[in-house]
């Protein structure tokens, strides 16, 4: 490791101790970053990275509820307020058992380069609980939702701080937050993302992140004069990124073969086509049951504890989780001739695992430029709250194709190597600094 990353990362873990996940998105930042600014003085003096580092505000809350037999139950929740340099914080909240300071924390940190790269203003946040909403019923999510309200309210607004989505946080989530920061301020506004179409949400929201990262292999694809077209993918997840991924690459004309959840994944050779699409639609965001019951329901194979990685394609669109391609996986897709990876969701890649995909040097779209679509269309979201004014579903993702595309052009800008690769880390790490680098050196020091 180069010593000056060596001796940065000692004080980051010396000053934050047991954040693993934190360590290894800032440690990747700092491996693109540190060789930038010691060729730009002015942010090595200024200290930037070691500012963007630091969280301006952290918000810890009890969350106390009752569940349906009337027990009382307690949750933590947070909100991590990273920084605020380029507009109000913004990023989703996550509610998953595993949810703790050190994952908000890497995933704040990665949502304000994030954030950066898709052009709007928005600064980066990210938030949640450990509170576990499978198994739950609707009455206990909701009075979950509305305790964690509660606390929260005091933090946020329109033009302060705008939480989103994330894992465990849909439609029905952002519902019953908005319903209670609505009562509790007595005003309408569009304090939160990926609100329902009726009551201040915009058109393709839900669909954002796995188009955004449809429409970002695409990109790349097309750097090498390729694209979707006939190319067998494997997609992990079945969420809300994972289907949108599913549904944008059967239209580009892949062949989504595999499904997962956090149990295990479904392989299915035919391709999930459009109406297979809709009943996973149906079991996730409705009856909230397993993706084993796809493999019951079309007879094909179901691997239990397994992950999606085993099997051959030519593309892998890590959609689930932080971590869940190791450097085992990543060598078995090399070796079965896969070309192009495109993370839909955030830090899917272990650090060797990376390291695995770059020294094979195919397309590889890390989560904080490929996944950027959904915080992209979140802003899309605020802005036409601000107006008043909904646009079209196809003004919207023209808006979209063109941030995503835009973003790309950013990756190569930053990225592009002497022989002519295109390494997408250090492209999305210094493309998504420069702007956050910039604003805070013209504000001083805050
Ligand atoms: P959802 O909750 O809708 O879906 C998550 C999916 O991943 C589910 O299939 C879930 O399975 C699976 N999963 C979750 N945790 C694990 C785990 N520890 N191991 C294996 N599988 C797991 O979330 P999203 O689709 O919204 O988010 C997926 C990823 O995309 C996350 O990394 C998120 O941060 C990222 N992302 C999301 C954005 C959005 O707009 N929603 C924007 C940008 C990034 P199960 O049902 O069994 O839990």
């Amino acid at each position: 490791m180069d010593p000056r990353v060596q001796q940065f990362m000692a004080m980051i873990k010396a000053r934050n101790p047991g954040e693993n996940e934190f360590h290894q998105a800032v440690q990747e930042v700092a491996e693109s970053l540190i060789p930038f600014i010691e060729e730009n003085p002015k942010y090595k003096h200024a200290k930037i990275l070691e500012r963007i580092a630091e969280p301006e505000r952290i918000i810890i809350f009890r969350v106390p509820w009752l569940d349906d037999k009337g027990e009382v139950q307690i949750n933590r929740g947070y909100r991590i307020q990273m920084n605020s340099a380029i507009g109000p914080y913004k990023g989703g909240l996550r509610l998953h058992p595993t949810v703790n300071l050190g994952i908000l924390k890497f995933l704040a940190f990665e949502q304000v380069l994030k954030n950066s790269l898709t052009t709007l203003p928005m600064g980066g946040a990210k938030g949640g609980s450990d509170f576990d909403p499978k198994g739950k019923s609707d009455n206990e999510v909701m009075r979950f939702c509305q305790s964690f309200m509660s606390e929260l309210f005091r933090y946020i607004g329109n033009d302060t701080d705008v939480p989103a989505g994330d894992i465990g946080v849909g439609g029905r989530e952002i519902g019953y937050l908005f319903g209670q920061y609505k009562r509790l301020k007595n005003e309408f506004t569009g304090v939160l993302t990926g609100k329902g179409i009726e009551w201040g949400g915009s058109l393709i929201r839900p669909e954002a992140t796995g188009y955004g990262a449809t429409y970002f292999a695409q990109e790349m694809l097309a750097t090498r004069g390729d694209s979707l077209k006939g190319k067998i993918v494997c997609i992990s997840g079945s969420g809300n990124v994972a289907q949108y991924a599913t549904e944008k690459v059967t239209e580009f004309g892949g062949k989504v073969v595999t499904s997962s959840d956090s149990n295990g994944f479904i392989y299915d050779p035919k391709g999930i086509d459009a109406e297979k699409l809709k009943f996973i639609m149906e079991l996730k965001n409705v009856k909230r049951g397993r993706i084993k019951e796809y493999a019951e329901k079309y007879g094909v194979e179901y691997f239990e504890g397994k992950r999606p990685w085993i099997i051959k394609c030519d593309m892998a669109m890590p959609n689930a989780t932080q971590n869940e391609i190791n450097e085992t996986d990543a060598k078995l897709l090399i070796k079965n001739g896969c070309i192009c990876v495109s993370e839909g969701a955030n830090m899917p890649s272990t650090p060797e695992a990376v390291e695995v995909f770059l020294n094979a040097q195919i397309l590889y779209g890390p989560g904080k430029a490929a996944n950027a679509g959904g915080v992209a269309t979140s802003g899309l979201e605020m802005t036409q709250n601000s107006m008043r004014l909904p646009w079209s579903r196809e003004e919207v993702d023209e808006k979209l194709q063109t941030i995503m595309k835009n973003i790309h052009k950013t990756c190569v800008k930053y990225g592009t190597k002497e022989n002519g690769f295109i390494n997408y880390v250090d492209g999305a790490n210094i493309g998504g600094f420069v702007k956050v680098a910039n604003a805070m050196i013209a504000q001083g020091v805050v």
